[in-house]
């Protein structure tokens, strides 16, 4: 499933070694709020737990009435139709990555996806028997995707599935609408399953989301995995979904039974009252601070030419080219984390696109950030003077 080598997380590991021990590390990066989940979402899941009545088996596919609040937010963000047995919940969106895949991939055939991409994009494909083939993005060109390229690697491998993912983890892209509907073409042209991993939906700071099951003739090709994780701030809660055509979810409910058996009901009372109750209100609430902080990164790389970094259009991390430094992502992170106790990924960990890049999440409170980002612009000049 995953190949080994030195794929960047070894300094992630260190850095986990280093706080073990005591040591004072600005952790940068992980995908994880630096806040627990809501006290409402809590106390929800609180009540529902001593209620009792949520404590045994919950309905494979999900509680009917949480599939009815994806359904109803899924179809008002994106104007889609979209009804209770058109979402299977998962647990979490990394378990819808996975249905999807098993569902697209008979067991050899080719599952694409966009480089740089999330970490567990390859591992995720070949968990499903599949054959992983990753498609280049370019720095220089915002990692936008290219159809052409993806096009041309669909005809050289018979490809079955594309996955997308925007808002983009690690590059913080938002794709346009032009670059979509390139991808709908392809997918379609290509007879490709399209698997859209939208869990930073709620998250965009520059131009829209637009989801491609929206777009003409993909709604019954397009599987969207979906997330209470980063939008609620419930990523121990392992909530999520996967919305798609009905006939797509029957088979999946298969798979669950014979895998999760469904998730806990007190959990997913959780997830109803964030989706009902809290909204989109609660929603912004969680996300408002990475909408700050992107101006920070911004603020800081302003200040030194050594490093570049387009702005952040959506998500909560900043993706920063060092190769101004003369340094790969990998020694940048590592001698960061030695010299300055601050822990990133180097960007050679989300596939050869990455190379040169290191990402940071924005998951330190602003005055915290704030420093680390001055210690991490005067490390990058004196290892810029050195070269
Ligand atoms: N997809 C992307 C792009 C992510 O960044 C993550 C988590 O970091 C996930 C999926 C999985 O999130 P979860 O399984 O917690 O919903």
């Amino acid at each position: 499933m995953v190949p080994g080598g030195d794929d960047g997380w070894a300094v992630y590991y260190r850095a986990r070694t280093m706080q073990a021990a005591g040591a004072q590390v600005t952790m940068l990066a992980i995908g994880e709020h630096d806040r627990p989940t809501p006290a409402p979402i809590l106390d929800a899941i609180d009540r529902a737990a001593r209620r009792g009545d949520l404590l045994g088996y919950a309905p494979v596919p999900g509680l009917p009435a949480l599939r009815e609040a994806v359904a109803a937010w899924v179809a008002a963000r994106t104007g889609v139709a979209t009804g209770p047995d058109n979402v299977l919940i998962t647990a979490g969106g990394q378990a819808a990555l996975f249905a999807a895949h098993m569902l697209a991939l008979e067991p050899g055939q080719t599952g694409l996806y966009l480089d740089p991409f999330y970490a567990t994009y390859p591992g995720t494909v070949r968990a499903a028997g599949g054959r992983a083939v990753a498609v280049p993005t370019r720095a220089d060109h915002g990692f936008a995707p290219e159809p052409e390229a993806v096009a041309a690697a669909a005809r050289a491998t018979g490809a079955r599935s594309l996955l997308i993912n925007t808002p983009n983890n690690p590059t913080g892209a938002v794709y346009s609408r032009q670059a979509l509907d390139g991808l709908a073409r392809v997918c379609l042209e290509a007879d490709l399953l399209l698997i859209s991993d939208e869990v930073y939906d709620g998250q965009v700071w520059d131009g829209a989301h637009l989801s491609p099951r929206a777009l003409p003739g993909m709604a019954d090709r397009v599987l969207v995995a979906g997330s209470m994780s980063k939008s609620f701030a419930m990523t121990g809660s392992r909530i999520g979904w996967l919305v798609g055509p009905e006939d797509a979810i029957a088979a999946l409910i298969k798979l669950m039974t014979h895998t999760t058996y469904g998730l806990p009901g007190y959990l997913q009372a959780g997830a109803l009252w964030a989706l009902t109750e809290g909204g989109l209100a609660l929603e912004a609430e969680v996300a408002a601070p990475f909408a700050r902080r992107r101006a920070l990164l911004a603020e800081a790389l302003a200040a030194t030419p050594v490093l570049r970094a387009p702005p952040i259009a959506g998500a909560m991390y900043g993706f920063v080219d060092v190769r101004g430094t003369g340094m790969s992502g990998i020694s940048f992170a590592e001698g960061l984390l030695a010299q300055e106790r601050i822990a990133v990924m180097p960007g050679e960990s989300f596939g050869a696109g990455g190379a040169g890049h290191i990402r940071l999440s924005l998951t330190a409170d602003d005055d915290v950030l704030r420093a680390a980002l001055d210690r991490l612009v005067a490390f990058a000049e004196s290892q810029a003077a050195l070269a």
